[in-house]
């Protein structure tokens, strides 16, 4: 059974086309610009990679593009589209009414739309992404949820401490985000240590270009960083993360900012961008660290004290930790920031081992010989969680 994965953006759209027999990627692909010039398609394959450059103006054309790809005789993986048993939706916002993967219908479509208030940049590009594979495609859809992993969280963890009618009237409270990839990595862990999942204490640390760090107690998320938006919590590459609510509303009347405008400095020009003025890379910032720049070695310290303090703070929220993980673009590539965290951490147990933490993108626990809270480094694949929850419901 073959099931396409879909993550559509608002101008992009991933896809990766999974095996579920071997579990492998048989092709994967990025569709940029959507609607925009100069769009384009990249589809890679084991066979190698090729780049598409061709006018794509809206998600439908996009994801017959992907699918042409995918059954081309010349470079693609499949003969025909009917080997497509499936497709499973990566959905950033399901609110409260949704705590695991659903099969779209009516009423589902209606539920995502009605979060979009939550999730305006991403809940509308994720509808137009199924409704376009609806029209191509003939088969069930599944919709995934960021945020379903975290509606296990207590109340007491997921209430801002704002008058409680506003909870009533608008749902303001923390959703948390990353869930997919925060229950791949959990899962793993246990696997990695040789025990069952239900008997582990673990913070994932989901460092990409967005990031998220998730208190995971028994399997189930009693905690994460992120919040109402995906931009509470942490430094991010260009977000702010975690700020006195008071210096948005003094920003705003210093700069005479309009609300939208407040949201794109708090968004897309700050985080490790704002304060080295450098990038939101961390090849960029290490490099430049290397050669002196105090500004990027700035935005590192800071980057790595406020995930040290998220783990400090979750490891009392468990009452304990047994294993911390680090994943996504950063935590699986970047030694030197898991070095930079666990400097913070040693009183906790944490020690590790330099040579296994010199290691990028593999799946290692990186601790050195007897420490008590393991430090382990777990490639992400939300694509692979989406294809299994997407053949769960439609097996
Ligand atoms: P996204 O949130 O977009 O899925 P990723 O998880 O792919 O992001 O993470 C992207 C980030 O990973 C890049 O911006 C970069 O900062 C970081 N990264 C990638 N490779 C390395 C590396 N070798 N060393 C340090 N950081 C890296």
């Amino acid at each position: 059974m073959k099931i396409l994965v879909l993550n559509c953006g608002s101008s992009s759209l991933k896809y990766q086309l999974v095996d579920m027999e071997t579990e492998a990627a048989l092709a994967r692909g990025l569709v940029e610009r959507i609607g925009i010039e100069n769009s384009r398609l990249v589809h890679e394959t084991d066979a190698g990679k090729v780049e598409m450059n061709e006018d794509i103006p809206n998600h439908q054309v996009a994801v017959q593009l992907a699918i042409d790809a995918l059954i081309s005789p010349e470079y693609g993986v499949i003969s025909d589209v009917k080997e497509i048993s499936a497709a499973g939706h990566r959905v950033v916002h399901g609110g409260e009414n949704f705590s695991e993967a659903v099969i779209i219908d009516g009423e589902v479509k209606k539920a995502i739309a009605e979060c979009s208030t939550l999730a305006p940049l991403h809940n509308p590009a994720n509808l137009v992404g199924i409704e376009a594979c609806e029209r191509i495609l003939d088969v069930k859809q599944v919709a995934v949820f960021d945020t379903a992993f975290h509606q296990t969280m207590p109340d007491k963890a997921f209430m801002y401490a704002l008058p409680y009618g506003l909870y009533e009237k608008y749902k303001i409270r923390r959703y948390g985000f990353h869930g997919t990839s925060h229950k791949y990595v959990a899962a793993r862990a246990a696997a990695l240590l040789g025990r069952p999942l239900d008997e582990l204490k673990l913070i994932s640390c989901h460092l990409g270009n967005g990031a998220s760090v998730c208190a995971i107690d028994k399997g189930l998320s009693v905690d994460t960083s992120m919040g109402l938006t995906p931009l509470e919590g942490l430094i991010m590459g260009t977000r702010a993360g975690d700020m006195d609510p008071a210096a948005v509303t003094f920003i705003m009347e210093k700069e005479r900012l309009s609300p939208g405008g407040m949201e794109g400095l708090l968004n897309k020009t700050s985080g490790v961008l704002g304060i080295s003025g450098l990038s939101s890379d961390f090849r960029d910032l290490e490099a430049a660290r290397n050669e002196g720049n105090e500004m990027a070695d700035l935005a590192i310290k800071m980057y790595c004290y406020r995930v040290a303090k998220y783990i400090g703070a979750y490891a009392a929220a468990m009452n304990g930790v047994d294993g911390i993980i680090f994943t996504a673009g950063v935590g699986e590539n970047g030694s030197m920031v898991r070095r930079e965290i666990c400097e913070y951490l040693g009183f906790l147990g944490v020690s590790l081992d330099e040579e296994k933490n010199a290691k990028r993108g593999v799946e290692i626990d990186a601790s050195a010989e007897g420490a008590r809270v393991r430090a382990l480094v777990i490639p992400t694949n939300e694509e692979l969680t989406i294809a299994r929850e997407t053949l769960a419901l439609v097996k």
